[in-house]
């Protein structure tokens, strides 16, 4: 069974399917609305007031009953005597006798009374503030308040299960007063890093070792995506210090990912070990270019991925499986990265027999968008890959296509982030 699913090459849409299906239901928390910021709401949320609470003022100005200044305008201006001043945070309920004018300020709770709020704008104060001239009626102004309930209704949806929490969720919340809520428990992520030449960043180099870069990549990008990742520093291809390694740290995880040591070399032990300490295959080949060894493995449920060892592997595997996986265990609706179609500015080409992912810098431009490749492709080359933001999508036996022509591109990190 295990030897036929190590020979195997699935395509990548099989491998998303697979990987989906053998993701763990995802678990609740609950965060003070301040910790909450980048988790993924657990259950849909009513709202339990009205917004705004009460009518308001949406300007500084003057608060009045229609009738009083209809008609009002710079060639017969009407006045009328102030009688008082509501600031935010006061008291509507004061003495308005008709006739007269309140002065209100933005956020301040206006009297029932207010038919609307001349804006300052349009006033001038006279007679050492007792007075206030009108330059306009509230048919030109219109009526500057803010209604009890427009922005929503207690016992509308305020958030649905499943969004991620930002910035608008997070104003949202705290109008509402919630101070703590219920979300997905974000996944412990652990990193393994194989291989006899790697060396941690900081330590210097022996003749033939490298520095363990996959560490850090894989702890940036998941950082980016806002999770956290425990390095667990370097196990030698060395069967017993990569099963200890392995193995604790498959018990303190939710998910794990190793890196190198699954192909099919002499010192590629990593899938054999994981099947020793009792995890599943699922998968092991995809034909995808960069990271064709990519395995998927299960072990008491958690996912554990294997990534081919070469960066540029490394951090597709990561960003196009890993991290959906990750937003997937936490009941996230959006899974996927940006993705889109542009126009390229220059030629590639696809792969005859495996999906191709190519670097490229995508920007928009004239209101378009534009994907430019950044060769060299290689798996181990991160110069070019630093000056991408993306990789264009090309499906296995895509020919040369020419500049001009629309590809599918998703972005690893944000669109401005390549210049
Ligand atoms: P492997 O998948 O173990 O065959 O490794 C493939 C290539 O990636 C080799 O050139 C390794 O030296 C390199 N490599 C493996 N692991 C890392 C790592 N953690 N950091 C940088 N390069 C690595
Ligand atoms: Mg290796």
């Amino acid at each position: 069974m295990a030897e036929e699913i190590v020979k195997q090459y699935i395509s990548v849409e099989e491998a998303k399917a697979i990987i989906t299906a053998a993701l763990p239901a995802s678990r609740a928390e609950r965060l003070s609305l301040s910790g909450a910021t980048g988790r993924i709401v657990a259950e849909d949320w009513l709202a339990v007031e009205d917004m705004p609470r009460f009518s308001n003022s949406a300007m500084d100005g003057y608060a009045v009953r229609a009738a009083a200044v209809q008609g009002a305008n710079p060639d017969a201006p009407i006045e009328l005597p102030l009688s008082g001043e509501i600031a935010a945070g006061g008291d509507p309920n004061v003495a308005w006798p008709d006739g007269t004018c309140l002065r209100i300020l933005t956020g301040a709770p206006a009297p029932d009374a207010a038919d609307g709020v001349i804006p300052i704008e349009e006033t001038e104060l006279l007679e050492g503030g007792e007075k206030v001239r009108f330059n306009a009626d509230l048919a030109k102004t219109g009526n500057n308040l803010r209604a009890a309930g427009e922005d929503m209704r207690a016992g509308q949806k305020l958030a649905w299960s499943g969004r991620r929490i930002g910035a608008p969720e997070i104003a949202l919340f705290a109008a509402q007063g919630v101070a703590s809520l219920s979300v997905a428990q974000a996944p412990r992520v652990a990193f393994v890093a194989t291989g006899n030449e790697l060396v941690p960043v900081g330590t210097p180099l022996e003749p033939g070792q490298i520095h363990n870069s996959n560490a850090p990549l894989v702890a940036a990008l998941l950082a980016d995506a806002g999770y956290a990742c425990t390095d667990l520093g370097v196990a030698r291809d060395e069967p017993g210090a990569l099963r200890a390694l392995l193995e604790s740290a498959l018990e303190d995880c939710d998910v794990l990912i190793t890196s190198g040591g699954i192909s099919v070399g002499r010192y590629d032990l990593v899938g054999d070990i994981l099947v020793e300490l009792g995890a599943e295959w699922h998968f092991h080949k995809i034909a995808q270019q960069p990271g064709k060894p990519l395995a998927f493995m299960t072990w008491r449920g958690k996912p554990v991925f294997c990534l081919p060892g070469n960066p540029v592997s490394t951090l597709v595997s990561t960003w196009y499986y890993v991290l959906p996986a990750l937003r997937g265990m936490e009941g996230a609706r959006e899974t996927e990265a940006l993705h889109g179609t542009a126009r390229l500015t220059a030629p590639i080409k696809g792969r005859p027999s495996k999906f191709f992912f190519g670097r490229a810098a995508t920007r928009i431009e004239g209101g378009q968008w534009l994907t430019e490749p950044k060769p060299p492709h290689g798996s181990h080359i991160l110069g070019s890959l630093a000056e991408a933001n993306s990789f264009i999508l090309l499906p296995p036996g895509t020919g040369k296509l020419e500049p001009g022509e629309s590809v599918e591109i998703a972005f690893f990190r944000g669109p401005g982030d390549s210049s």
